[in-house]
């Protein structure tokens, strides 16, 4: 059910900034509570910790991390991917931990991300849309609720926007206070992707520049016709004299599994203009593989908020599934709100995604399709590890752009688990990784990353397959 425009906004506080948010304190909003009533998976149950309370109150009255006009301008660029005028580049880590949000490790990310939108939007000849699974990307769902280690059982590990990852009894305790610390880490990356973006460091020119200095490894000489081209392309425009402010600026977008209800609806909040609600933890949310059903909490929480929003669709999704979830978190039809993230695995795409993508042609919805070749693919390798192979990454990229071409439908983006370090989390790429650099290399709390060169890999790659 979600809320319509045509329903009678609460808002308690008179307009003070044109186009944001005014409030603070969690947003009451007809309907906004209905999920506590609903079958709530994947949650800690923490709701009698003695601090409990206090951090909702905290979180609830904090600002937001972003603001609705950013939210519906975000709308308006998928709007353009689900027309197939844009592409969707949405990339970072499984799970963000609070040691990695240093100035070093985020601005390596994000220059990945900005390096990978260059290449794709040569690939693509359209404007790329960037975002980062980054500022909120902290829970995480887990296959079981518990851990057992040599004959200890305890909680698992769920993000540490719940418990910590040290395997002892102390740490994994949920403790909500980790909401408002995910909340302050999540404030910070914000602000200096904010700095980055906007201060000239996303140059088109210098990120071309650093492009380059990929190139000169040999391992990526195959990529030189793609690279020079952009090259070209890129010095055309500085002799043409080119300066408008889009080469110099980007927007960048934060987006995270929408897991952690409590943490949503704390930091959920009335927009001054519309009188709507809207989650201001990112500005797109989704909900996983492990939380999308269709008569669960999450899917009605994010029914009723006002950002675009994901959802993570697995083999197991049938064609009116998928009609289903465009009925109750799209029913307006609106351009831009909604994009099915498909994680099939290599093996499966091309057998189970033709369905899901006729049904929706067939029913006239516009949604916005995006290939997550991550999650499908994940294996443990023979030293323990989970990892994945980045030719079945690549395989079911080829495979969704293949279904996507028998349909006659548009394949509008990528979503990748990486890092902008030279971890050694999956195996393969023309810099080869193997597994006997897992145990120097390999730092990721749960879903293996695609490092800095396997991810530009990947895009030159899917550069390619747009191109020809
Ligand atoms: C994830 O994106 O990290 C994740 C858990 O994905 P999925 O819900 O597709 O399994
Ligand atoms: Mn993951």
């Amino acid at each position: 059910m979600g809320v319509t425009a045509a329903e009678e906004p609460r808002a308690e506080t008179p307009l003070t900034a044109p186009g944001e948010i005014v409030h603070t304190g969690a947003a009451e909003y007809p309907g906004l509570d209905s999920w506590r009533d609903l079958p709530l998976k994947q949650q800690p149950h923490w709701q009698d910790h003695p601090d409990f309370d206090s951090a909702y109150a905290e979180l609830s009255a904090n600002p937001p991390l972003v603001f609705a006009g950013e939210v519906d301008k975000l709308k308006r660029r998928l709007a353009k991917v689900a027309q197939g005028e844009a592409f969707l580049l949405q990339g970072g880590d499984c799970a963000e931990t609070f040691s990695d949000i240093t100035a070093e490790k985020i601005s390596a990310k994000v220059k990945t991300l900005l390096q990978m939108a260059v290449v794709l939007t040569y690939g693509a000849a359209l404007p790329v849309v960037k975002m980062g699974r980054m500022a909120g990307q902290y829970a995480k769902p887990r296959s079981s609720d518990a851990e057992t280690r040599d004959g200890v059982t305890l909680p698992s590990f769920r993000g540490e926007i719940v418990n910590g990852f040290e395997f002892t009894e102390e740490s994994r305790l949920p403790d909500p206070k980790r909401m408002v610390e995910a909340y302050h880490k999540s404030a910070s990356t914000l602000n200096l992707i904010r700095a980055f973006t906007e201060g000239g460091f996303a140059d088109l020119r210098a990120v071309q520049q650093w492009n380059k200095g990929f190139m000169e490894n040999p391992a990526h000489a195959k990529y030189e016709r793609i690279a020079g081209e952009i090259d070209r392309a890129v010095r055309f425009m500085s002799a043409c004299g080119v300066e408008f402010e889009g080469l110099r600026r980007t927007e960048f977008y934060s987006a995270h599994e929408a897991l952690l209800l409590d943490y949503e609806r704390a930091l959920t909040r009335i927009d001054s203009r519309t009188g709507m609600p809207y989650v201001t933890s990112g500005h797109f949310v989704w909900i996983g593989e492990r939380t999308r059903d269709l008569d669960g909490a999450h899917v009605d929480y994010l029914s009723r908020v006002r950002n675009p929003l994901g959802v993570k669709l697995g083999p197991s999704t049938t064609a009116q599934d998928a009609l289903d979830y465009i009925e109750k978190l799209d029913p307006q039809r609106e351009p831009g709100r909604l994009t099915f993230i498909t994680r099939m695995g290599a093996a499966q795409i091309r057998e189970k995604l033709p369905a899901l993508v006729e049904a929706v042609r067939d029913s006239g919805a516009k949604v916005v399709w995006v290939t997550d070749p991550m999650h499908g693919n994940t294996i443990t390798a023979k030293n323990g590890y989970k990892t994945r192979r980045f030719d079945d990454v690549m395989d079911e990229v080829r495979g969704f752009f293949e279904v996507h071409q028998a349909a006659g439908t548009y394949p509008g983006g990528l979503h990748v688990e990486m890092t902008g370090d030279d971890v050694a989390e999956c195996l393969g790429g023309s810099d080869v990784i193997d597994e006997s650099a897992f145990d120097a290399r390999y730092e990721s709390l749960v879903d293996p990353r695609l490092n800095h060169k396997q991810s530009l890999e990947m895009a030159f790659l899917v550069a390619e397959a747009l191109t020809q």
